[in-house]
């Protein structure tokens, strides 16, 4: 059975990373948010994110066109829907990487998704994580890091939590889950 795997968890923990390190790999395929936050430094359009308008985004809104969306520190983010129906519909095995909201909105919406909290093996490490990235100003991160706090919290929804300590190690979890070895 082709399984819908949602990846959340705190900003900075290193879900985009982790992804990166997936997309290496055959079995798991990606859905392209629709997010209307401007493009950071080398990002292209289409490839990590299709870059939309408050208007474009609103549209798919009302069009009802989007599995689950969320308002993520002032910007909009959201999933379109008939990319991953499609790739489960193929057979293919689809990742999400989404903040909590979404996730919760997957969860209802598709029971059966695997719900994957990633984990950072620290406090001081995550905060290390998201100042080390420098992306973002220091107001941004001021206000990263107060989500991130509220993030943490959450984790107790969720189906796994996977601790994000050695990327190798986190990868083989996520193939082990993948391919039904353990959780629900
Ligand atoms: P997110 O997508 O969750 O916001 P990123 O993937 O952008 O996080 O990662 C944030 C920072 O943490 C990046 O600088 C990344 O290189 C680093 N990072 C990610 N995974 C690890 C890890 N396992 N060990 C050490 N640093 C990591
Ligand atoms: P960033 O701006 O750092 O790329 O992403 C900010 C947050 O938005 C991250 O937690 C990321 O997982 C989340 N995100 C990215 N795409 C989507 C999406 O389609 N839906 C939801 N709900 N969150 C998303």
């Amino acid at each position: 059975m082709p399984k819908l795997i949602v990846l959340s968890g705190p900003g900075g923990v290193g879900k985009s990373t982790i992804v990166q390190e997936l997309k290496k790999r055959n079995d798991f395929h990606f859905s392209v948010s629709v997010t209307t936050r401007p493009p950071r430094v080398g990002e292209e359009d289409g490839v990590a994110y299709h870059f939309v308008t408050e208007n474009e985004f609103q549209k798919m809104i009302n069009d009802d066109s989007l599995l689950e969306w969320a308002e993520f520190a002032g910007n909009k983010y959201g999933t379109p829907a008939n990319q991953v129906n499609e790739k489960l519909t193929h057979g293919l095995n689809v990742v999400l990487e989404i903040e909590i909201d979404g996730a919760r909105q997957v969860r209802k919406s598709s029971p059966e998704a695997k719900l994957i909290f990633i984990s950072p093996p620290s406090w001081e490490e995550l905060v290390k994580r998201l100042e080390g990235r420098g992306t973002d100003s220091s107001e941004r991160r001021a206000e990263r890091l107060a989500l991130a706090q509220e993030e943490m919290a959450a984790q107790n929804e969720f189906d796994f939590v996977v601790v994000n300590d050695q990327l190798e190690r986190v990868i083989e979890q996520l193939v082990s889950l993948a391919a039904g070895n353990s959780g629900k």
